[in-house]
C-alpha cells in the first residue's frame, strides 16, 4: 500500500464516510415505508443536499475536485440534489399518509446508483492521482517527467522557444540529517519544495526527482534567461532561512545543474548532461548553478 499525506487519507476517509451514508438512506426510507419512522430533520429539510455532511464536505473541496474531473464533479452535484430531492419526496408522502410515487422511487434508486458509481470513480482518480506525488512535499514525482518533458520540448520547437532542464541538489544535506536528525531533514526538504515552488513562475513544471533532488524543466526566450532564473534560484534559497525545531532556522544552498535541451534529444540524454553539470558545480564549490555543455 502506498504512503499517502494526511489530506489524501482524509479525503479517502471522507469519501467511504459519504458513500456509506448515502447507502445507508436506503435503509431509511424502508424503515419510513414499512413503519412511518421520521428518516429525520437532514432528509427532510428543504435544502437538505447543502446540509448533510457529504454536501458540505464535497462544496469545500470542490476546487480539489474540479482540478480532476470537473465534469463528474457538475453530475454528483446534481444526483446528489435530486437524490435529496426524490428521498424528501417519498418519505414526505409516507409520513403523511399518502401513496409514495413511483417516479420518486425511480429517480432517487438511480440517482443514488449514479452518485455511488462518481464517487468511485473520484475516489480513484484521487488514488491516481496521489499516487503521483510525492507525500512529504506535495510535488509530483518523476513518473509523468518523461511525458512533460515530451510536450514541453514539442511547445519549444514550435514556438522557437528554449527548453532547459535543471537537476537541483541540495548541499551537504548529510550534515543537516546528522545535526538535526531525519524528521527535520524531512522538514527542510518540504521547506525547500515551498520555497523552489514559490520562486518558480507558476507554470514550471518541478518534480521531486528522488532523495534531496529536484527536477525542473525550464522553458525560455534565451540561454541568458536561463541563466538568470537559475541564478535567481540559487540566491533565493540561500538567503531564504529554514526554521528547525526550537524556533532556530538554518542557511541552506543548491547547486543546479542545468542543461540545454536539443530539438531532438532525449529526456535521458538531457539529464545525463544536467546531472554532470551539477556535479561540476559541487566540484567547484557548491552554491551555484552550472551550464552543460551542448550535447
Ligand atoms: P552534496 O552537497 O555533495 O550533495 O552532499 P549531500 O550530503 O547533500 O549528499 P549525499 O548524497 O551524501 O547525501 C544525501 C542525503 O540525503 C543522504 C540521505 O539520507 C538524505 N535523504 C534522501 N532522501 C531523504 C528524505 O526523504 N528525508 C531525509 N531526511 N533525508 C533524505
Ligand atoms: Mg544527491
Ligand atoms: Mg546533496
Amino acid at each position: 500500500m502506498p504512503e499517502f499525506s494526511p489530506e489524501t487519507d482524509s479525503f479517502i476517509a471522507e469519501f467511504d464516510a459519504a458513500i456509506e451514508a448515502h447507502m445507508e438512506w436506503t435503509q431509511r426510507i424502508l424503515r419510513c415505508a414499512v413503519l412511518h419512522a421520521s428518516p429525520g430533520d437532514d432528509v427532510l429539510a428543504p435544502m437538505a443536499h447543502n446540509l448533510c455532511r457529504f454536501g458540505r464536505w464535497f462544496a469545500s473541496n470542490r476546487a480539489h475536485f474540479d482540478v480532476i474531473d470537473a465534469d463528474a464533479v457538475q453530475r454528483v452535484e446534481t444526483f446528489h440534489q435530486t437524490m435529496h430531492d426524490a428521498i424528501r419526496a417519498i418519505c414526505a408522502n409516507v409520513m403523511t399518509g399518502r401513496p409514495g410515487q413511483s417516479a420518486d422511487l425511480e429517480a432517487f434508486e438511480q440517482s443514488q446508483s449514479e452518485l455511488l458509481a462518481l464517487l468511485a470513480r473520484l475516489k480513484t482518480l484521487t488514488l491516481s492521482n496521489a499516487v503521483r506525488h510525492d507525500p512529504l512535499t506535495g510535488l509530483p514525482l518523476r513518473y509523468g517527467v518523461e511525458n512533460d518533458f515530451t510536450l514541453c520540448q514539442k511547445d519549444a520547437r514550435r514556438n522557437h522557444t528554449l527548453l532547459y532542464v535543471a537537476m537541483i541538489d541540495i548541499d551537504h544535506f548529510k550534515l543537516i540529517n546528522d545535526n538535526y536528525g531525519h524528521p527535520q531533514g524531512d522538514l527542510v526538504l518540504r521547506n525547500l519544495a515551498a520555497t523552489l515552488k514559490s520562486a518558480l513562475r507558476s507554470n514550471d513544471p518541478l518534480y521531486r526527482f528522488g532523495g534531496e533532488e529536484f527536477l525542473w524543466l525550464m522553458r525560455c526566450q534565451s540561454q541568458e534567461e536561463a541563466e538568470q532564473l537559475a541564478q535567481r534560484i540559487v540566491a533565493t534559497v540561500s538567503t531564504t532561512p529554514v526554521p528547525v525545531a526550537g524556533g532556530a532556522s538554518l542557511s541552506l544552498t543548491i547547486t543546479l545543474g542545468l542543461a540545454r535541451v536539443g530539438p531532438e534529444e532525449d529526456i535521458a540524454s538531457a539529464i545525463k548532461r544536467a546531472d554532470e553539470a551539477l556535479y561540476e558545480g559541487k566540484r567547484s564549490g557548491r552554491n551555484r548553478y552550472v551550464m552543460a555543455d551542448m550535447g
